[in-house]
């Protein structure tokens, strides 16, 4: 007897001719996600099966499978030789295990999947043989067919092997993270864009994170910051993630110097998107995410938004939470466990001359006036040039 993880994905939208491609994508990032743990991960019948790990790190292993998007449920399960003499014994040990450690659960119901055919009994049978087998042994116990606390499950696999289990753990669901391709997500260290990145992985993106920073006008610690929220992000994104930082203190001061004070933030904005589709054309990826949010500052409004988007060439930005209100964004970030790094209180480069009245809504003519002040192309280059790459990797 042993202790083994299923792992059940999205039937609905991995049938069809693609669903190869996809399945070996999560495979993909399951392997990297499992990377550090000692343990074996095999395909049966449409599911995933980790094996052969210690059962002091079944909960860790557990939490890093509830985070692969892609999947839908987890059960852990005890894999057994297929005989009735396993199967009985087995379901009793669990049963027993639920009376001393839940004994506020009380109804239950068996559940019998046969694959084998060549099985004795029939699924039925069988299901009605532990039950009865159950209610002989424990006074605690009570059949239920419907709304029952426990689901005892036995699945009879073709290869000779039962698992037996009766807890099915929710996981995110979602697409595979690249499957729907590569995404650069501009991260700063607020609370909305990891929960952007995180909403555009579960729809299959596999992210690269660019942070613009001015140090030394920004601190080390901003910097630690937003590298801690990439780690917590790279739980999601198949294991890991690579950050490039870009450095933008010479670009602020130019500005600072040269353009109207009105008009900063929004030429700094331009200036990040026009960088980050640079990166995206280097680094192969096909769309830039954002935290913008409607609304949310002056540099959300719908002209600041029109304004900034209009420097793109054919590059998509998404914007995953462009209508959602801030109390639901930070429930995400709560849940995901970016909230409180994100609020922890360093500086981003947005707040290094902040103008006392940013323009609400900046014509796009002003601004490239405004840019003719500046020597855009060098700058560029320049910040291009001295892009310091980190590759992070989850946290085990
Ligand atoms: P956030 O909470 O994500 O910081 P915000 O509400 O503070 O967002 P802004 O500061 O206007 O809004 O930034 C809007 C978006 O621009 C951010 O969500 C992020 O995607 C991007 N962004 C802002 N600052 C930076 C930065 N320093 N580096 C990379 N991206 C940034
Ligand atoms: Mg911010």
């Amino acid at each position: 007897m042993k202790q083994v993880i299923l792992l059940r994905y999205g039937e609905i939208h991995l049938k069809g001719k693609n669903r190869g491609f996809f399945e070996n994508i999560l495979l993909e990032n399951l392997r990297k996600s499992l990377a550090d743990f000692s343990c074996k991960i095999s395909r049966i019948a449409g599911r995933y099966l980790i094996s052969d790990f210690s059962s002091q790190e079944t909960r860790k292993i557990v939490e890093k499978c509830k985070k692969i998007f892609g999947f839908v449920s987890l059960s852990v399960a005890y894999e057994i030789e297929t005989t009735l003499q396993n199967i009985e014994q087995i379901s009793l040990e669990i049963m027993q295990d639920i009376e001393s450690f839940a004994p506020d659960k009380q109804t239950f119901k068996v559940k019998t999947k046969r694959a084998d055919k060549k099985f004795e009994m029939k699924s039925d049978e069988l299901s009605a043989h532990i039950g009865e087998l159950i209610l002989q042994e424990f006074e605690s116990f009570k059949v239920q067919m419907q709304n029952y606390d426990i689901e005892l499950n036995i699945d009879i696999r073709e290869n000779g092997k039962t698992y037996v289990f009766h807890e099915k753990i929710d996981c995110l669901g979602g697409m595979p993270v690249g499957s729907a391709g590569g995404g650069l997500l501009m991260l700063s260290g607020g609370i909305d864009s990891p929960v952007a990145g995180y909403m555009m992985a579960k729809r299959g993106l596999k992210l690269c994170a660019v942070h613009f920073h001015s140090y030394p006008y920004t601190s080390l610690q901003a910097r630690d910051k937003v590298l801690e929220l990439a780690e917590i992000l790279a739980d999601y994104t198949g294991g890991d993630i690579k950050v490039f930082l870009v450095p933008f203190t010479k670009i602020q001061e130019e500005i600072h110097q040269k353009c109207n004070d009105a008009y900063m933030i929004n030429i700094m904005r331009r200036i990040m998107f026009r960088i980050s589709e640079r990166l995206c054309e280097k680094h192969n990826l096909q769309a830039v995410v954002t935290g913008e949010n409607l609304g949310q500052v002056a540099s959300q409004t719908i002209e600041s938004l029109t304004n900034t988007n209009s420097v793109m060439k054919v590059m998509p930005v998404m914007r995953p939470l462009i209508a959602f209100d801030k109390l639901d964004i930070i429930k995400i970030a709560k849940e995901i466990d970016t909230y409180n790094t994100s609020i922890l209180p360093y500086e981003d480069c947005c707040t290094v001359f902040l103008p006392d009245n940013p323009i609400i809504k900046p014509s796009i003519q002003n601004s490239i006036k405004q840019e003719s002040f500046l020597d855009l192309e060098n700058l560029i280059n320049d910040a291009m040039e001295n892009i310091e790459t980190v590759k992070i990797k989850a946290k085990k």
